[in-house]
């Protein structure tokens, strides 16, 4: 099996630069990529502030120092050939564009040293749509994680037909020693196991919702004390931020999912109403 002790992370968004900073704290030595200087200096910025949530949250180990040192692990470059050439794992984490995903694939494939394993982030793509463009197939699969990867710690690991057996094993061995919990899917599926139960769900709730059965707050208490979860889907549409609700509502065919754009953007999008992260949504924060 593969061992893997380097990672390059491609793109140091909000996703790759909590799992940049994550694989660092647990002692990874970690180079973030992004395409520009102007956009490291974020970089930079974004993994202080992890720091800062992973000491105030209390992960294990932040109070002795390891929050601190997790920013030593880490080398931050905008030049792609440095950044792999060293690289055991590339974790890709690039805006969820098909074309430029393939065009980064192209890159790699050249750059990247053969035994180099590539896994993307993509939270909406399958492996199998962007396989034939890493030069190897056998090396490749899919990695996806949560937000706030600190506290919803998963790692989703999915393989294509093509990915070997013993890459897979080496990526879910570095999930768990990047203090993840390694989610095993066994084959392709979109929206992996987590969407594929929370899509429906947030849906049904939209549903009761629009068709005026009952309010997001009932809603909310049905499922929480029923089932003991500790959010209602409309705290976890909050969560999620309403502009990404009413993104993926709005792309969709459906007549309930374009119904609920609508009712989403005159509601809610329209006065500024984006969820936890402006102090208000379906509820006040
Ligand atoms: P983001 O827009 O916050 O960050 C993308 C980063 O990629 C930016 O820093 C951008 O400068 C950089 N970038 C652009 N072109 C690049 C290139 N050619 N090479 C390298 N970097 C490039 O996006 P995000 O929310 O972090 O999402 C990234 C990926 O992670 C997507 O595939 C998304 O589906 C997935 N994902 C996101 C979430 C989430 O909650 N945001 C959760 C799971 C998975």
């Amino acid at each position: 099996m593969p061992n893997i002790k380097t990672l390059t992370v491609l793109g140091t968004g909000v996703l790759g630069s909590q799992i940049a900073y994550q694989a660092a704290f647990h002692g990874f030595a970690v180079t973030a990529y992004d395409i520009h200087d102007q956009v490291l200096e974020k970089a930079r910025a974004r993994f202080a502030r992890l720091a800062g949530i992973y000491q105030a949250e209390k992960v294990a180990g932040a109070s002795e120092g390891k929050a601190e040192t997790a920013l030593d692990n880490l080398r931050l470059t905008d030049d792609l050939a440095d950044a792999v050439a060293d690289a055991d794992l590339v974790i890709e984490a690039v805006p969820e564009l098909l074309e430029l995903k393939r065009d980064v694939y192209r890159k790699l494939a050249d750059l990247a040293p053969a035994r180099t394993i590539f896994a993307t982030n993509s939270s909406t793509l399958l492996p199998s749509d962007l396989k034939d463009f890493t030069g190897r197939p056998d090396r490749f699969l899919a990695i996806h994680y949560a937000n706030n990867i600190w506290a919803q710690n998963i790692a989703e690991v999915m393989g294509t037909t093509e990915t070997a057996p013993a890459v897979y094993d080496a990526v879910v061995e570095f999930a768990r020693n990047s203090g993840l919990e390694p989610i095993e899917i066994k084959k392709e599926k979109a929206g992996y196991v987590l969407n594929s139960l929370l899509v429906p769900l947030l849906n049904a709730a939209a549903g009761l919702l629009l068709q005026g059965i009952a309010d997001p707050q009932t809603i909310d208490k049905t499922w929480r004390i029923a089932t003991g979860a500790p959010s209602g889907p409309f705290q976890i549409y909050d969560v999620v931020g309403l502009a990404t609700a009413y993104n993926i509502a709005s792309s969709s065919s459906d007549a309930g999912s374009q119904a609920f754009a609508h009712y989403l953007k005159d509601n809610y999008i329209d006065k500024g109403k984006l969820g936890v992260s402006t102090g208000e949504g379906f509820y006040t924060y």
